[in-house]
């Protein structure tokens, strides 16, 4: 097939994610000496700002040259020793890789292995929980939002399991997809390490990772033996005081990472909470109308973020992504490992409106219409209108 090249190309997948003009234009600065004595003047309130985006207020944030998976891999180096017990689940690829990651460190994984399109398995937790009594478990692990299955956890529930068994154990979160995008507490919630990375609610290019760690977190630095250099906490909280870095610092990706928290706090974070919840209710209404369900098995577990959407059985959703790909210019993200060939996913973060959303479902209606799945031309993008209408707190009255 050839490619349709015209126009703008739709990226509706869930990271990278559309970066705004404004965004783009900060970016575009000219190299600077990362040691300036006045350097801290750029990253100072950075570190600051990102800590409102994580409701983190004591502990400290670390943005590392690299991408999310990099963020995990500190996590795990900082805070865990060789052979330590932590507590996993697995319900999508991106929960999966943690734990993959976790084995290959050498630590002890009690791994919860579930369905995919569930989430995090909390009786299971507080079982295993509940039989360490001789506090063995060192970290619990949780992925707040699997991008592979569109599926949200609840994070303060297993902060409440932990309480109730007054079990010492950290409490390490993967934010890459929710951070900046979904209601997230770390202080409230007792989170001790949440992951995010720069291309996903920050709505900047990949190129950082963007770690926030408890106090509590910090401390258990001093009994942690597992190897660690580039992804040292320690290395940069001794340069991090003044604004520096231990080592160059990817530059240009700050001054954007100031131009994408000035744009989430000019709309207000609540707000930007609200529009991912309303355009993810937009896009649930067309999934709906299009007579299709939803990777993630219960409502309380549907994303805000990205939907992944269940095709017919007889049909190959890896079809559908190439016919979005090469004859409308689009791309819906693929369905991966577990669910490959059997979903397509929408990504609806970042810098998303209604209208944009409109033009995912009607290009994915087209899409799935030219590979013979039987869909009612407009009934998804019908459906969302009428749901971004029934949202629309402006009235418009005809003028008297
Ligand atoms: C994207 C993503 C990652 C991986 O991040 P990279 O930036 O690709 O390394 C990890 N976890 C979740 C939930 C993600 O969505």
């Amino acid at each position: 097939m050839e490619k349709n090249t015209s126009g703008n190309t739709g990226l509706f997948i869930p990271g990278p994610t559309n970066i705004p003009d404004k965004i783009r234009q900060a970016l575009n600065v000219s190299m600077q000496d990362m040691r300036a004595p006045d350097f801290g003047e750029l990253t100072l309130p950075i570190f600051a700002d990102v800590k409102k985006i994580m409701g983190l207020e004591n502990g400290e944030v670390f943005i590392f040259p690299g991408s999310g998976t990099a963020g995990w891999e500190s996590a795990i180096s900082n805070l865990l020793s060789f052979g330590d017990e932590v507590l996993m689940s697995s319900f999508g690829q991106f929960s999966l890789l943690w734990v993959d990651m976790a084995q290959r460190y050498g630590l002890n994984v009690h791994h919860c292995e579930e369905e995919w399109g569930l989430g995090v398995p909390l009786d299971r937790y507080r079982e295993i929980l509940e039989a360490d009594k001789a506090h063995k478990i060192k970290a619990v692990f949780v992925c707040h939002n699997e991008t592979a299955t569109g599926v949200v956890s609840n994070i303060e529930a297993v902060r409440d399991i932990l309480n109730d068994l007054d079990h010492p154990a950290l409490l390490c979160v993967d934010g890459v997809s929710s951070i900046g995008s979904l209601e997230f507490h770390m202080e409230s919630w007792g989170v001790d390490v949440v992951v995010s990375g720069s291309q996903k609610g920050f709505m900047l290019p990949t190129g950082l990772a963007i770690v926030g760690v408890s106090e509590k977190a910090l401390n258990s630095r001093a009994t942690a033996n597992l190897p660690r250099t580039f992804l040292s906490y320690d290395d940069m909280l001794k340069t991090n005081v003044t604004g520096h870095f231990p080592y160059t610092p990817a530059t240009t990706l700050f001054h954007g990472l100031r131009a994408s928290l000035d744009m989430i706090f000019d709309e207000g974070l609540y707000n930007v909470i609200a529009r991912h919840t309303r355009l993810a209710n937009g896009v649930r209404a067309g999934v709906h109308a299009w007579g299709l369900s939803l990777c993630a098995k219960t409502p309380n577990l549907y994303s805000n973020t990205v939907s992944a959407i269940v095709i017919p059985e007889d049909f190959d959703s890896a079809e559908v992504i190439k016919t979005a790909y090469y004859r409308y210019n689009m791309s819906l993200g693929a369905g991966l490992n577990k669910v490959a060939g059997r979903v397509f996913r929408i990504g609806h973060l970042g810098n998303l409106n209604e209208i944009m959303v409109l033009q995912a479902l009607a290009g994915a209606e087209m899409a799935m219409h030219d590979c013979g799945i039987q869909i009612e031309l407009g009934a998804g993008v019908a459906a969302a209108q009428e749901t971004f209408l029934q949202a629309n707190d402006i009235k418009v009255t005809k003028a008297a």
